[in-house]
């Protein structure tokens, strides 16, 4: 994928993130919590000769927590609460008509190339956190305010370090960047990728095919499957659509995804009907696209409310902290991976995750743009 040129020092930073790690798992006065991204799960079977594509989170649950992880969440969680912000600005940019298209946050290799390639549009960008940074925000605000109350008892908690586990290299870039800091501290203290978590397990002497799969942590293990295909190129637009169209209804559902939204075409437009108004939309895949249609806009040719934008070519699925190879068929099982996740889910909305709603009320109360967004 493209975004593999955005880390050429991979090779060193690998063990620049491991290590740490490995220290902090053996530190008995650190709380160390995982997350994991949704497209994680269909890929890092591939070295354990598991089936290309076969959804492994219970078995890499299973195996974090033998490394020494204390809790384990998904990234998904964090995905869920994206979808409620980013939603909830589609609306508030369609009313005021200000700062349209809206475009996805959640690829940093697409923000970097829009900041510096069109800096003219860099307002067009959703001022949502990227999933794993919301999520990192909400962790360590949690256990800020636990830190607090168990002061006030004279007593003293461990620290929490956060690591994610992303299909990404320039995910390493992105919690670095300030606006992804809270009160000035640093969000997510590392990020992993698939590559560097499967070394990892082989370090550690455990074969992923022979686990027994485990349950992920809640309450942060619950989450839609509208935020589980966030890893494949549509996810994201696919996932808002159903929290402003607003049902469950298996029809409406097929409505959406039957949009064009789907597939893996390099530029998919689509539109739908929001009360009295069509919200036009597009869906890029690879930034050689992305310039095509910002060329088309600047030239006033095309015209959207909505512009989704994953720089690696199918989405997060081959992006460049994935196993390779990556040939045609295994991306195609990854996919496939990915949607069949999203129809065994029980919750279909992000807003229909209990837990979202728990969150809104409880810890983010109050703190919804200060943990959730990045301006
Ligand atoms: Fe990273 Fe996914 Fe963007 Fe590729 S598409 S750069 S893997 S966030």
């Amino acid at each position: 994928g493209q975004c593999r040129a955005v880390c050429p020092t991979g090779a060193i930073s690998i063990r620049q993130d491991v290590d740490p790690v490995w220290k902090a798992l053996a530190d008995k006065n650190i709380r160390v919590v995982a997350q994991i991204a949704p497209a994680v799960r269909v890929a890092i079977g591939d070295k354990f000769g598991i089936p290309k594509g076969e959804n492994t989170l219970g078995r890499l649950v299973a195996a974090l927590r033998h490394m020494g992880f204390d809790e384990v969440y998904d990234t998904n969680f964090g995905a869920d609460l994206t979808v409620m912000e980013e939603s909830a600005e589609l609306l508030e940019r369609l009313k005021s008509g200000k700062n349209l298209p809206l475009f996805t946050s959640c690829c940093p290799g697409w923000v970097k190339f829009c900041e510096n390639r069109y800096p003219e549009f860099r307002e067009n960008i959703s001022t949502c956190r990227s999933p794993q940074a919301m999520f990192g925000a909400l962790l360590k605000e949690e256990a800020r305010m636990k830190a607090a109350e168990a002061e006030k008892e004279g007593r003293s908690l461990r620290k929490t370090v956060v690591i994610s586990i992303m299909p990404c290299t320039a995910k390493k870039a992105e919690i670095k960047r300030p606006e992804h800091f809270t009160e000035g501290q640093q969000d997510v203290d590392y990020v992993l990728t698939t590559t560097e978590v499967t070394r990892m397990i082989k370090e550690a002497g455990i074969d992923l095919s022979q686990i027994e799969p485990e349950a992920l942590d809640m309450p942060f293990g619950l989450s839609s499957g509208a935020a589980a295909i966030f890893g494949v190129t549509g996810g994201v637009t696919e996932a808002v659509l159903r929290r402003l169209v607003h049902s469950s209804r298996m029809e409406d559902l097929q409505d959406i995804s039957f949009t064009g939204i789907r597939g893996i075409e390099g530029i998919k437009e689509a539109s739908i009907q929001l009360e009295d108004r069509t919200v036009k939309i597009a869906v890029v895949n690879g930034l050689r696209c992305a310039e095509t249609l910002l060329e088309r806009i600047k030239a006033g040719e095309v015209q959207y409310d909505f512009v989704e934008v994953m720089a690696c070519k199918r989405g997060c699925i081959a992006g460049g902290g994935q196993p390779v190879p990556i040939g045609p068929r295994t991306k195609q099982a990854r996919l496939d991976g990915m949607y069949k996740i999203d129809s065994m889910a029980q919750i279909k909305r992000s807003d229909e995750n209990p837990i979202i709603a728990e969150v809104y009320e409880g810890i983010l109360k109050g703190k919804e743009h200060k943990l959730l967004h990045n301006r």
